[in-house]
C-alpha cells in the first residue's frame, strides 16, 4: 500500500468550492484503484483566518507543512484583505521555503472543447509553460519614497540569480528532451529591460549548448504573447521568468477554454520538500458562493500530482474522466456554456472514474 500525506489549503472564495470536488475525486481514486491512500489534513489558513489572527497562517505554518508529502491549494484572496498581503504571506512563502522553483502550467486543449481561436484545433495546443517560481520580478526588494509629495516614487527590484536562472532553464531543457517536438522557447525582453534580461539570454545560450538535440527560440515577451494566438502549434516547452510566466499562462488558459480549466504544479524537483498543486485561477469573488465555479482546473491539478508521484496511470484515469465528461457535453458549468453546478460537474467526473474501472 502506498501512503502519502497531503496538507489541504482550500483558501477563499471558490477555492473551498472547487477543493471539495478535488477531494471527492481523490477519494474515488483511492476507492476504485486500491493500493493507495492519501491522508489529508485541512488547514483553515485564508483571509478569514487573517482577519481573526492578523496573519495568513500560524507562526510555524511552514514548519507544519514541511512534514507533509504534498500540498493541495484551492485559491487565496478576498476583497477585505489586500492581495499583496494574502499572496505574500501565504503562497509566495510556501513556494520559496520549499524551493518549488518550477511552476508547470500545461496549455493543452482537452477533447470535447473548442478553442476560441477560430482556425485552431486539438493538434495545435499541446505545450507546457515552465515558469520560474521563486525569484525574478516577484522579489521583496524595493520601496516607496516621498509619499505625499509630488516626487512620490516606487522602486521594485527584479532579482535574477545565476543559480536560480540556470536551474529553471536546465529543467526546461530536460523536460523538452522527454517530449516530441524537442524545442524550448525562452521569453525575454532584452531590448527593454536592461540588466536582468540580457543576463537571462546569456544563460539561455550557455545552457542550450548542453542540450544539442533541442532547438532554442528566444522571443521578446510581447511578440511571444502574440504568437500564442497566431501560432500556438509551434510551441513545445516555453520557459519564462516569474512575471512573464504568470501573464503568459492566463493567456494560455484563455486560448484553451478559460481559467476554469487551467491547472498548475509548483514543483521542488529535488523532492526535498513538498510540492504544491493548485488551479492557476484565483478566488473569483465575482462568482464565489454561487456554486457555479468550474472544478476542472483543481481536478486536473490532482492529475499533475499523480504524475509527480510517478503514477502516470492514475493521472490518465483522472484526465480520461475529465475528457469524457467534456465530450458528453451534458454536465458543464456556465463558463463552458452549461448550467451545471460545481458539485454536479464534480459528481460526473467521479462517476466516470468508477465507470472506467468497473
Ligand atoms: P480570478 O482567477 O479569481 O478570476 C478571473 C476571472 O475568471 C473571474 O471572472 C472569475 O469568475 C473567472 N474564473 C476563475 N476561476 C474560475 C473557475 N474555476 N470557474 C469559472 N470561472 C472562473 O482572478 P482575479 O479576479 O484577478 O483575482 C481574484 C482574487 O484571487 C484576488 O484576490 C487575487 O489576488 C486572487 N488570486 C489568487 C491566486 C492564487 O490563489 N494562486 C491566483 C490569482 C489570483
Ligand atoms: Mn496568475
Amino acid at each position: 500500500m502506498l501512503h502519502y500525506s497531503i496538507a489541504v489549503i482550500p483558501g477563499d472564495g471558490i477555492g473551498p468550492e472547487v477543493m471539495e470536488e478535488g477531494l471527492k475525486v481523490l477519494g474515488a481514486i483511492e476507492e476504485s484503484h486500491g493500493g493507495i491512500r492519501f491522508a489529508r489534513d485541512v488547514m483553515d489558513w485564508n483571509c478569514s483566518y487573517y482577519l481573526q489572527h492578523g496573519k495568513m497562517m500560524p507562526e510555524n505554518g511552514l514548519g507544519i507543512l514541511k512534514d507533509y508529502d504534498l500540498i493541495l491549494l484551492g485559491a487565496i484572496g478576498a476583497p477585505e484583505v489586500p492581495d499583496h498581503v494574502s499572496v505574500w504571506e501565504l503562497i509566495l512563502p510556501i513556494r520559496r521555503a520549499f524551493q518549488q522553483y518550477v511552476n508547470l502550467r500545461p496549455v493543452k486543449l482537452l477533447k470535447g472543447l473548442e478553442s476560441p481561436l477560430r482556425y485552431k484545433g486539438h493538434a495545435d495546443f499541446d505545450f507546457v509553460v515552465v515558469r520560474e517560481n521563486t525569484e525574478g520580478e516577484y522579489s521583496n526588494m524595493g520601496g516607496r519614497m516621498h509619499q505625499g509629495t509630488p516626487y512620490e516614487m516606487a522602486v521594485q527590484n527584479n532579482v535574477f540569480t545565476r543559480y536560480g536562472t540556470e536551474r529553471i532553464l536546465k529543467y526546461a531543457y530536460a523536460l523538452a528532451e522527454k517530449r516530441s517536438k524537442k524545442s524550448v522557447t525562452a521569453a525575454t525582453k532584452s531590448n527593454g529591460i536592461n540588466h536582468s534580461m540580457p543576463f537571462w539570454d546569456e544563460i539561455v545560450k550557455e545552457v542550450s549548448q548542453e542540450y544539442s538535440g533541442i532547438q532554442t527560440n528566444l522571443y521578446h515577451i510581447d511578440a511571444l504573447a502574440a504568437y500564442f494566438i497566431t501560432r500556438p502549434e509551434t510551441f513545445d516547452v516555453v520557459v519564462a521568468s516569474n512575471l512573464f510566466g504568470d501573464i503568459l499562462t492566463d493567456l494560455g488558459a484563455a486560448i484553451v477554454g478559460g481559467l476554469g480549466l487551467a491547472p498548475s504544479a509548483n514543483i521542488n524537483p529535488e523532492r526535498k520538500y513538498p510540492s504544491m498543486f493548485e488551479p492557476i485561477h484565483g478566488s473569483a469573488p465575482d462568482i464565489a458562493g454561487k456554486g457555479i465555479a468550474n472544478p476542472i482546473a483543481q481536478v486536473w491539478s490532482l492529475a499533475m500530482m499523480m504524475d509527480h508521484l510517478d503514477l502516470p496511470e492514475l493521472s490518465t484515469v483522472i484526465m480520461n474522466a475529465i475528457e469524457n465528461v467534456l465530450q458528453d457535453g451534458k454536465v458543464l458549468t456556465p463558463d463552458l456554456g452549461g448550467t451545471a453546478t460545481t458539485k454536479e460537474l464534480g459528481d460526473e467526473i467521479v462517476r466516470h472514474i468508477y465507470q472506467t474501472t468497473r
